[in-house]
Order: structure tokens, then sequence, then C-alpha cells
């Protein structure tokens, strides 16, 4: 029994929904996955400028670092600010004190300033993807972490997804992808049997019905959220990591979800699974395994007993030797200042979505 872990890892996160939350409600409530995306997302990551992102990214990863949460795997969109689009959330994460491993989410359903939700695979790439694919490329040969990110095969031409697969393989990257979260990207494991590669990470696969190499991000919450149904991550035939999809980064709490949903659907299922996979996202950032985070719970470090413990808190963080959470509270930047931050970015981008 402990007080302790080491640093957790988001698996796979969308620091740019940050300022999401208090958002004016859409056009049409949704009635479906496609219409989620449509009517919150997409018009969300359309309205996404550089100082935006910036200070979504730095309030996601501040309220990540507050609950132990070291190291974060993001994938991001915005159309209408691509270049330099990485290097702004990097810098939000360094400033917290966050390791990241960042991807640009490539996808051809924009072309100039129109949208259409479905792309067919036989299309040609758009400019659009094209700029994505070039935000990767500069991004990691500039001695960034990251990979080629690709939003998902059903808004992508089939040109556009072997590129991202080129890429990637040329800068000795894996691909970040999401994979059959709804039934609209059903045929995603038929388009990527030929391509996917034990580096690359597999988001959702909700519906996938092929085997696909990489390891799978599991997002129960956000499963859950957007009623894609459960992804039965058990049957994964390679390493599972937990993701939150943009819903936070509280990872205590996404693997006490991940039990749940598990058990829900299968009474023998066991923590030490969710546990796991939790910590399979050390594969990704191995200096989380030397950071040092203390917990109000003398079991901090028992998948029994933080499964059904709510509201474990994080109360100190310590990395490279130095201590960025104490008591609670952040030592290296000030809360109150990116909280002001966010909030005024949050009034100018409700403005642009009402
Ligand atoms: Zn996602």
């Amino acid at each position: 029994m402990s007080f302790t872990t080491n640093g957790l890892v988001c698996g796979h996160h969308h620091l740019y929904s940050s300022l999401a939350r208090g958002m004016p409600a859409p056009p049409q409530v949704p009635t479906s996955f496609l219409s989620v995306l449509e009517n919150v997302w997409w018009r969300l990551d359309a309205a996404l400028d550089l100082d935006i992102i910036y200070w979504s990214a730095a309030l996601g990863a501040a309220e990540a670092l507050l609950n132990g949460t070291t190291a974060i795997v993001d994938h991001h969109e915005s159309p209408f600010a691509i270049e330099g689009s990485l290097d702004v959330i990097k810098s939000a994460c360094d400033m917290v004190g966050i390791s990241s491993n960042l991807s640009y989410g490539v996808t051809d359903r924009w072309n100039a300033t129109q949208m259409s939700s479905t792309v067919s695979p036989s299309s040609q790439m758009t400019d659009e993807a094209r700029r994505g694919l070039a935000e990767n490329e500069r991004f990691i040969k500039s001695g960034s972490r990251g990979m080629v990110g690709v939003h998902a095969a059903f808004t992508c031409a089939n040109e556009t997804l072997e590129a991202a697969a080129d890429l990637a393989q040329q800068l000795g990257v894996g691909v970040h992808i999401h994979v059959a979260e709804g039934l609209d990207d059903v045929d995603a494991g038929h388009r990527l049997q030929s391509l996917s590669q034990d580096n690359w990470l597999i988001v959702h696969a909700v519906h996938l019905k092929e085997e696909l190499k990489g390891t799978l991000a599991h997002n129960p919450r956000s499963n859950m959220n957007n009623a894609v149904g459960y992804a039965q991550p058990a049957n994964w035939p390679h390493d599972v990591i937990l993701g939150t999809d943009g819903i936070g980064a509280d990872m205590l709490e996404e693997m006490r979800i991940a039990y749940i949903r598990h058990r829900e659907s299968d009474i023998t299922a066991s923590p030490d699974d969710a546990w796991t996979w939790l910590a399979n996202g050390e594969k990704f950032f191995p200096e989380v395994k030397d950071d040092v985070v203390t917990w109000s719970y003398d079991h901090s470090d028992s998948p029994w007993h933080v499964a059904f413990t709510p509201g474990i808190r994080c109360t100190s963080v310590s990395r490279k030797g130095d201590v960025l959470v104490r008591d609670g509270q952040p030592t290296k930047f000030d809360m109150n200042e990116i909280r002001a931050k966010a909030a005024e970015a949050a009034s100018k981008l409700h403005e642009r979505l009402s």
C-alpha cells in the first residue's frame, strides 16, 4: 500500500476542447454521432485561432497536472489555424511542465471554406490535408515528439491515408487516428488494414471488425457520452491504453470508468485490466516512471482500492527533482492567471459560435 504512484498518462486527448465547456447550444440537438461532430466539434475546431488554442491547451494541461497526469498524447485539429498549431500546444504543455506527444489530425472534409461531412475514398487529397501533413512533418522534424495525425478514414481520401502512412514511416513514428468510433466509419478497418503498423495509435475501434496493428486508445467516458457502444478493449490483441478524448485528464477517474464499463459487460471483469491499460501509457512516455505523484489515499497503488474509492485527490507532483504541485497547488504557474486568460479566450470562442 502506498500514497504514491508514477506520473499518469492520458493516451488520447483533445486539448483544444478545454474551452468547449459552456459553449452556446448547437443549432440542432444532435441525434447521431455524426451530428455531434457536425453540430459541436466541427463548428468548434473551425472557430479556433492560435491564441485560443494556447489558452485552451494551457488550461487542459494545468488541469491534467493537478490530477497527477504528467504526460498527454494529444490529437489536434484547427482547420483555419493549422501552421504552428502544434508548437503552440507544445509551448502550453512545456509551460505547465508536462510531457506531450502531439499530432495534427489531417482530413479532406475541408476544401477551402467548404465543409463536407463525408469524403469519397476515391477523391483527391485536398490542400487542407496537405497543409495538415506538412504541420505534422514540420513539427516532428524540428525535434518535437509527435505522431502523424489523421482525423478518421471516413473523412479522408485513400490518397491521404496512404500519404499519412508514408510520412509516418519516413519520420519513424506511428499514425494517430480515430478508427470506427461510430458506424459512419465502419469501413475504416478494411481501408487501413494494409497500412497499419505496430507503432500506430488506433483510437476507439468500437465498430472495428478487421484486425489492425497498433495500440488501442480506449476512451470509455467519451464512448458513453457519444452513445457509440462498447469497444470491448479486453479483446484487443495488442496493448491498450486509456484516454479521455478531451474530457479532462483525471486518469484515476477514467480508470474507474473503464473498470465499471468493463464490469457492466462481464461480471468476472477485474480492475486489474483497467489498471494495466492505465499503466501501459508509460510505454509512450518512459520518463513518467521517475515522476512521483502523491495522493490523498494510502492505497493509491491498488487497482481494487482505487476502483471503489472515488474522489482521490493529487496532493503533490515531483518531476526531475522539481516539485510542480505542493499541497494540491501548482508551484510553477499561476492557476488564477490561466483561468482568467482561458475565460477571455472562451468568451471570444463562444461569441464566434453564437
Ligand atoms: Zn478523439
